[in-house]
């Protein structure tokens, strides 16, 4: 079995393995059914990290974004008659939920898989890597009373840009 980097799709001796995940392993039983699976071990080499974090930065933010979309586009499709003095209409709940998952389809497109052992923080997309979990999660009762509130704004329009 050949090891191919994912990135330049060149063989080589090492390099970082991507995780196995659904949307992986989906397009492989896909290849496998149209019998054009080549069987190769993804990675991706030490020349290519670099770039393959920035893509897979920039897939998480567009991720975010493209579920938000789709989010808008299946609740407020179906409101929209609504606002303009009309009923509810099933066409347009129909309608509007078929959108809503063909752009959740979009996003997989241009699909970046994770890395082989990457830590779960990152599969959070949107969250950004380098605000520290443990400051989030650990401890709160005791460090409000120190900093009230003092995180929240700091957080809140860092995510702001990262949606953008
Ligand atoms: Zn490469």
């Amino acid at each position: 079995m050949a090891r191919v980097c994912w990135l330049c799709e060149k063989e080589v001796a090492k390099g970082t393995p991507l995780k196995d995940d659904q949307v992986l392993s989906t397009i492989r039983e896909g290849k496998k059914k149209l019998g054009i699976l080549k069987g190769n071990e993804l990675v991706v080499c030490d020349e290519h990290l670099e770039a393959y974090r920035g893509k897979r930065k920039s897939f998480e933010k567009k991720l975010v974004l493209y579920a938000t979309f789709a989010v808008i586009v299946a609740i407020g499709f179906p409101l929209l008659p609504l606002l303009l003095g009309g009923g509810f209409q099933l066409e347009m709940i129909c309608f509007s939920f078929i959108l809503a998952v063909m752009i959740l389809a979009l996003s997989i497109l241009n699909y970046v898989p994770a890395l082989e052992g990457a830590p779960q923080e990152r599969q959070r997309a949107g969250r950004a890597v380098a605000l520290e979990p443990k400051a989030t999660e650990g401890k709160p009762a005791r460090k409000t009373a120190a900093k009230p509130a003092a995180p929240k704004p700091a957080a809140a329009p860092k995510r702001k840009k990262g949606g953008r």
